[in-house]
């Protein structure tokens, strides 16, 4: 850790994003989608990401700073709406080097435990904590379908409202229920959609996640195949990334 870092997170009066992170920020494939107008809000959020998450290496990684920039600057993608914070109630993101056993407690459908522990890439715990695998946030940056920080801080969000599955405080729920409601049952009936994660199926609080995934990874194919969907995250994300190509074979 470098010594401006540690000064940096030291704790007192919040500081902008150093200069030289704020160029570290554009390195970052995924920042091309915030337009100009939401760029400060958009430094403001990943430093205070920063400056309030603690991150945890796990399983033998080496933290570097520049990973910690990239889960911020993903993470803070998602909340540029927000009008209260950033994921107030989240405390710590555990980075991984790769995808991590997590022990299973949950009842298959015959209500038996399985003791066998299973491969995980990204959890989302109550809100307080984040563990993601660093190598899915890589293949993330480079373009791969899967976003792991986009899936699990969607978790985050759909937690602000409890009461509510798959969807995150909004001032009103007509348009986003009528439109997730009906594509959720749409990827349920569909074989083998042609964007969509089948995981997303599971519930609605997957579908959520999953769609998050597409709407950053393969933004122009969701817009084609699912325009609504798009519109809908467009509108609510404040970003509308099909129309900047970041990787050669996005679409
Ligand atoms: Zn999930």
């Amino acid at each position: 850790m470098s010594a401006w870092w540690r000064r940096w997170f030291g704790g007192g009066e919040p500081s902008p994003l150093p200069e030289r992170w704020t160029g570290q920020l554009r390195q970052i494939p995924h920042s091309a989608y915030v337009p100009p107008a939401l760029w400060p809000r958009y430094e403001a959020r990943v430093g205070t990401f920063l400056r309030q998450k603690r991150f945890i290496a796990c399983g033998g990684l080496q933290l570097e700073d520049s990973q910690r920039l990239a889960v911020a600057a993903l993470a803070c993608l998602l909340i540029l709406r927000e009008p209260d914070g950033v994921y107030p109630p989240l405390r710590r993101v555990l980075l991984y080097p790769d995808a991590f056993l997590v022990p299973q407690t949950e009842p298959d459908e015959l209500g038996l435990v399985d003791d066998a522990p299973q491969a995980r890439i990204g959890e989302s715990w109550q809100r307080d904590r984040v563990i993601l695998s660093w190598a899915d946030v890589e293949a993330a940056l480079a373009g791969d379908a899967t976003n792991v920080v986009a899936h699990e801080f969607a978790h985050q969000l759909d937690d602000e409202t409890p009461e509510l599955s798959g969807a995150p405080a909004l001032p009103e729920y007509a348009r986003w229920a009528e439109v997730m409601q009906r594509e959720y049952q749409r990827l349920r009936r569909h074989r083998r959609p042609p964007v969509l994660d089948p995981y997303g199926a599971e519930s609605p609080e997957e579908f959520f996640g999953v769609v998050c995934e597409a709407f950053f990874q393969q933004p122009q194919a969701l817009l084609r195949h699912h325009h609504e969907l798009y519109e809908l995250l467009r509108d609510y994300f404040l970003l509308d990334p099909a129309s900047r190509l970041l990787w050669p074979d996005a679409a």
